[in-house]
């Protein structure tokens, strides 16, 4: 209760718009400590001070609905909890189960109640949001509107009518149920007396959130619950928000449009339809920088290495051929790795280079969907230090070497 009340505050007092309201919270209750259902929902690695109790449901942080006859069906694995080391706790681009998607379903069927679809705005978010969902790269989830079928597998209602019997889920503007013993959160509630004020963009940014929520997608600027996802940005210290731009964040900049590098990141790998696609990690120390496809060499980087960002997909295997290695050679005496797909040009070891494990598999030459990896090599520093991105631009003040392969965007 009292952190409900320190967040509501805090938030009320930003210039950011809104993902909670600000309006006093009707029939929420203080829950008993012992209450068996709140020990289960925190024994699967939720906060106690997140949650309260509204009627049938626990809401936490305001916009997550567990039913409480559900708790503990919300996920067959053990909701795994952070780290305890307090200076690593991690994003939460985070999913609540980490050895397997909350959810199982590929195609989700969304059903519109009549109360929303009578409002263009609020239609018009859903379906902007269901397009950008289903646009993201290599997304094995597919969500389809269907407005004849209120047995759907997600229900978005009007939450301020209190004939679908949904009162206490009249709590954010829009709230979502989490996902349920592998199927979607069931329903979305929109709170239709505060949709007058929000841009069309906002309302779509709302809806992403929620369908987020239903497939088991949590705060990214929340750092005490879930786990956080390989290839996310990790938080050294409290209160940091290592993606501020992203969709999942608790309060949604207005800077925010949509899904941000980190937010596809995470989704792709809790998520994925080509699973032989592999984020390729890339870290930096000191002028160097290091690529790997294995997440677990270096994770969220360590005193030396900072973990920065994707830098694209490459594959696991070579695709029958049409797909070739990508060389990876180091050298101890500088601290430089070389990417390269001419084998030729290090052999097995050549100028002081060590042949370390292959990178992955990428093209040689451009194919549909395909962008140009760019090599490049420091200006002034004698050990030739090199540099690889799909973004031209930012080699520059570098020395252009030319295109390293072919690789997946972002
Ligand atoms: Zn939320």
């Amino acid at each position: 209760m009292q952190h409900m009340k320190n967040f509501a505050t805090v938030i009320c007092s930003t210039c950011f718009l809104l993902f909670l309201s600000c309006k006093k919270i009707q029939n929420e209750t203080e829950i008993p400590t012992q209450d068996p259902q709140l020990k289960t929902l925190i024994d699967k690695g939720f906060k106690a001070s997140d949650i309260v109790s509204v009627g049938d449901n626990f809401v936490i942080q305001g916009d997550m609905v567990v039913k409480k006859s559900d708790v503990a069906l919300i996920s067959s694995k053990v909701y795994k909890s952070k780290s305890n080391n307090n200076s690593m706790r991690g994003t939460q681009q985070a999913d609540y189960s980490y050895s397997n998607p909350p959810v199982t379903s590929t195609q989700i069927s969304v059903y519109v109640d009549p109360n929303i679809s009578a409002n263009s705005d609020w239609v018009n978010a859903i379906n902007s949001a269901v397009s950008e969902w289903n646009n993201v790269p290599n997304f094995s989830i597919q969500f389809a509107v269907n407005i004849t079928n209120p047995s759907s597998d997600i229900r978005i209602i009007n939450g301020t009518n209190s004939s679908l019997n949904n009162s206490s889920m009249d709590y954010g503007i829009v709230s979502s149920e989490l996902p349920i013993n592998g199927s979607p959160g069931t329903t979305i509630a929109i709170d239709l007396n505060s949709s007058n004020s929000y841009s069309s963009t906002y309302m779509k940014l709302l809806m992403i959130h929620s369908f987020g929520h239903t497939i088991g997608i949590m705060h990214t600027d929340e750092y005490l619950i879930g786990t956080s996802i390989p290839g996310t940005k990790q938080c050294p210290y409290q209160g940091c928000n290592p993606d501020p731009l992203s969709v999942m964040n608790m309060v949604i900049s207005s800077s925010t449009s949509g899904f941000t590098k980190f937010d596809k990141v995470a989704i792709r790998y809790l998520y994925p339809l080509d699973q032989t696609q592999t984020p390729i990690y890339r870290y930096y120390s000191n002028a160097r920088h290091f690529y790997t496809c294995n997440w677990y060499e270096l994770t969220f980087g360590n005193s030396s290495w900072v973990y920065e960002s994707c830098e694209g997909y490459i594959y696991s295997n070579s695709g029958n051929g049409s797909r070739v290695p990508v060389y990876r050679y180091y050298k101890s005496s500088t601290g430089d790795h070389i990417y390269t797909i001419n084998f030729n040009e290090l052999g097995n070891g050549n100028y002081g280079y060590y042949r370390e494990t292959d990178l992955g598999y990428a093209y040689s030459y451009q194919v549909s969907g395909t962008v140009p990896l760019y090599r490049f090599r420091h200006p002034t520093s004698n050990q030739n230090l090199h540099f690889y991105t799909q973004n031209y631009s930012e080699g520059y003040g570098w020395i252009y070497e030319g295109i390293c392969c072919y690789v997946l965007p972002n």
